[in-house]
């Protein structure tokens, strides 16, 4: 529990903006833009996630770890969103359930860190906290929080809405039921930006956060009097917490009641970490207890943060034996306790990287540092990515 003196929600992992003036104006200005995605469409994915808490549907998110502004990320989004559908399409033959696909895109650009500075050769800065907040070069000027990126936070999130548009339009009625759907998702971490895009729905009174279809709360920010559950709280969307092995059933009881005190299927989801050597230890209470109230919730596997390794080089990496591993053991979880496994969330691209260890055009730990281009986390590359879909069609086609 975190409370400060004054009984007001603790905000963890927010940046110390230097110049609040420029703070005030850039939230003013960011009030007076329209929501990035139409309420209906929000409201569209509501019902979606509904139909796979009940068992109905596979929920495939995915996208890097930490978008980043500027032209070589947006010509990235063709590849991310070709991978993403054609994963879908590889899931949805294999487990016979239509997938709904959502990218981590269009507004992944804060991360929170483990440790507020970084220290390189004796000279230590503030940690890069993703493009919202301050660069990825290790200089002083860089890494100086500026509140102005969250503009161009908006402005870079409605170009990739643009693009995936543009390549996500129906083409004519042959297009199959659901094929020319596509939300967007990110971690509500940036509360200054969040809460100045947060818009009421004049038609239903109800408040949405206008920065993406869909938002989670980190494993990090997760506290249950904290500002960032508070404000999951507020708002219609669907939202999603992301549960780590040190979790109490108690904490997701009290989540639930939080987030989603009506139990309306779709509201809520809960995305599991475990790591591939802890699922089985850490999971299924969890499950049984969250399940014991009665409520619809949504149980999404992320089978990367738990299983993230340091190399020999001192880079982060993952083991696809290991993302595999994980997601086997999810599925069996549920089967064993009549639960329904709805889906996966995965950090990945639809390109060419050397981040994650193996796959059928395998990555070995000598690979790493030929193209290591994530800013954060390690991901899945283009191949790597069908693997895994391939093991999923598998897995729930069972
Ligand atoms: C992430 O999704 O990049 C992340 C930081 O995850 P978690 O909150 O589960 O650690
Ligand atoms: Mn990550």
């Amino acid at each position: 529990m975190i409370t400060d003196p004054t009984g007001s929600p603790q905000s963890s992992q927010q940046p110390h903006w230097p110049d609040l003036a420029t703070l005030n104006a850039v939230t003013g200005r960011l009030r007076t833009r329209p929501a990035l995605v139409p309420f209906s469409e929000t409201g569209r994915l509501r019902e979606r996630l509904a139909t796979a808490a009940a068992g109905k549907a596979f929920l495939l998110q995915g996208g890097h770890c930490a978008e980043m502004f500027g032209p070589d990320a947006l010509r990235q989004v063709d590849g991310n969103v070709t991978v993403l559908r054609q994963m879908a399409r590889i899931i949805s033959y294999g487990s016979s359930l239509p997938a709904i696909t959502v990218g981590r895109m269009a507004g992944q650009y804060a991360k929170p860190r483990s440790r507020p500075t970084e220290k390189r050769d004796g000279v230590e800065l503030p940690a890069y906290r993703g493009d919202a907040v301050n660069g990825l070069g290790f200089t002083a000027p860089e890494r100086t929080p500026d509140p102005r990126r969250m503009e161009t936070a908006y402005d870079e999130s409605a170009a990739v809405l643009d693009r995936i548009r543009a390549l996500t339009a129906r083409r004519g009625p042959s297009s199959g039921e659901g094929d020319g759907e596509f939300y967007v998702s990110h971690e509500a971490l940036l509360l200054d930006y969040e809460g100045a895009l947060v818009r009421t729905d004049s038609d239903t009174g109800r408040r949405y956060a206008g920065s993406g279809h869909m938002v989670w709360i980190g494993e990090r920010t997760r506290q249950l009097n904290g500002a960032h559950v508070g404000f999951a709280a507020e708002v219609a969307n669907p939202v999603a917490v992301k549960i780590g092995p040190e979790a109490s059933a108690d904490e997701l009881v009290a989540l639930i009641g939080l987030l989603d005190p009506n139990q309306e299927p779709g509201r809520l989801t809960f995305i599991t970490r475990m790591g591939a050597d802890r699922i089985h230890d850490a999971l299924p209470t969890l499950v049984e207890k969250a399940a014991a109230t009665g409520s619809p919730v949504l149980w999404v596997c992320d089978p990367m943060h738990g299983n993230t390794r340091i190399g020999d080089n001192g880079a982060k990496t993952r083991r696809l034996s290991d993302i595999e591993a994980e997601v086997r053991s999810f599925v069996e979880i549920h089967r064993a306790l009549g639960t329904h496994p709805g889906g996966v969330h995965l950090e990945l691209t639809g390109h060419y990287v050397t981040e994650c260890v193996g796959g059928s055009e395998p990555v070995a730990v000598e690979d790493l540092g030929r193209r290591y281009e994530s800013a954060c986390d390690p991901r899945l590359n283009r191949s790597q990515a069908l693997d895994l879909a391939y093991s999923v069609a598998d897995l729930w086609g069972r």
